[in-house]
């Protein structure tokens, strides 16, 4: 583990750059990290600050927490419009060593996700993040943009969509339980 120090603040330094298992990180990175209660073992974050405490041998790291799709505390009525790869900004924060790293990941917006192909999408490393927190918004449903169904559910760059035959407007085939009409055009 190489690093620098480069800042004091009472016995708490301060380093910018930390190269752990040949790769950098910094402050801001996003990372997998080893760690929570999931089938794999892995939880995802954004390190906020590395430093080095004089009483304890390893640097540590400030650890900003995303909840993910499948963290029991998304509930069920979000699950329609969080994408399959989508990261919420959880709000809590943890000091954790940094020999939990696993490796970085690479966090979207969710334009930029939206333009890759399903090959892309489904690499272990991507994942995209709309910015907002979690239990600062009980109802994360106001904070996301609008779709374009009738349902006027927010966008999920994962759910399929289908242009109506009739009005061209885009559907969820879900919403309206017919592949080719919207729900305005079939009764
Ligand atoms: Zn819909
Ligand atoms: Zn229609």
């Amino acid at each position: 583990m190489d690093y620098t120090i480069r800042e004091n603040c009472n016995g708490l330094f301060f380093i910018k750059k930390l190269k752990f298992r040949n790769t950098i990180y910094s402050p801001g990175d996003d990372v997998i990290l080893l760690g929570g209660e999931g089938k794999d073992n892995t939880v995802l974050g954004k390190i906020g600050l590395i430093a080095k405490v004089t009483s304890v041998q390893f640097p540590i790291m400030l650890v900003n927490w995303y909840y993910c799709k499948k963290d029991p505390v998304v509930e069920e009525q979000h699950l329609l419009h969080i994408g399959k790869k989508e990261l919420i900004f959880s709000g809590y924060e943890d000091w954790v060593y940094v020999e939990s790293i696993k490796g970085k990941i690479n966090v979207l917006t969710e334009k930029r996700y939206r333009m890759l192909n399903p090959r892309e999408r489904d690499d272990e490393r991507t994942y995209f993040c709309r910015n907002y927190f979690l239990p600062k918004t009980p109802n994360i449903l106001d904070s996301l943009p609008r779709g374009v169904c009738h349902c006027n559910n927010p966008y999920n760059p994962d759910a399929q969509l289908a242009p109506c035959i009739v009005c061209k407007l885009f559907f969820h085939p879900s919403c309206s339980g017919n592949d080719e009409l919207c729900i305005m055009c079939h009764d």
